[in-house]
């Protein structure tokens, strides 16, 4: 799961990624409330954490715009105003949830927990399967009847991403964010190498579900009769 982190006080954003990181999320932080805007309509988050004071866009209207955009991901409002207006604001701009600082950490991981779970996409199941595909997060194995491999830890995140949205064209560049994450310097080139080793994985496992190419796009999954 990753998680944007839109938050001005620099210590305070560090502390927050590395709690995250300690609950095995992925964290990416906006120090602005510009940059935060941008970020936040990749749509590659599934939690974002948005402070209400910041430079040169506030909370209030990061997240008003976010989900006149159509965003639905679930956001976490944070601050240190604790007004009744306050909150009264931020919950009718689209807010999920509202937490005042200072917060227990306790606290902050049981709101991110609480959010994950109301979206059913977001459920942390231990399997997911399309066609006659099984994968277990548990042993980090792709089963397709009786056979069965392992998968390194990308080859899993690729394959998950695939099998979750299978209704859906993943582009490269959703690839490369959601696997690799913005600091790194992968390439497209690394997103077709590991599509390379997936689909080597499944013809060993003779699977009717192929990874198509859509040209100029990126990936889908099919299956085939
Ligand atoms: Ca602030």
């Amino acid at each position: 799961m990753r998680v944007l982190i839109v938050e001005d006080e620099h210590r305070l954003a560090a502390t927050l990624q590395d709690l995250l990181a300690l609950e095995g999320y992925t964290a990416d932080v906006c120090h602005d409330g510009e940059a935060g805007l941008d970020n936040a309509e990749s749509g590659i988050y599934d939690i974002i954490i948005l402070d209400v004071m910041l430079p040169k866009k506030d909370g209030f209207s990061v997240l008003r715009e976010l989900r006149a955009w159509g965003s639905t991901t679930p956001v976490l409002m944070l601050t240190a105003r604790s007004e009744l207006s306050d909150r009264v604001e931020g919950l009718d701009c689209g807010a999920d949830y509202y937490l005042t600082k200072p917060f227990e950490p306790r606290e902050l991981l049981a709101c991110i927990r609480a959010l994950s779970r109301r979206s059913p996409e977001l459920r942390q199941t231990d399997e997911v399967s399309f066609g006659d595909l099984t994968l277990s997060k548990g042993s980090f194995s792709l089963a397709c009847g009786e056979r069965s491999v392992h998968l390194s830890r990308k080859e899993f995140d690729l394959c998950e991403l695939l099998m979750r949205n299978h209704t859906q064209v993943i582009t490269k560049d959703t690839i490369l964010l959601k696997i690799w994450g913005y600091e790194s310097d992968a390439e497209d080139n690394n997103v077709e190498v590991y599509i390379s080793f997936l689909r080597r994985k499944l013809t060993h496992l003779k699977s009717r579900v192929k990874i198509r190419t859509i040209r100029m796009v990126g990936y889908r999954l099919e299956e085939s009769d």
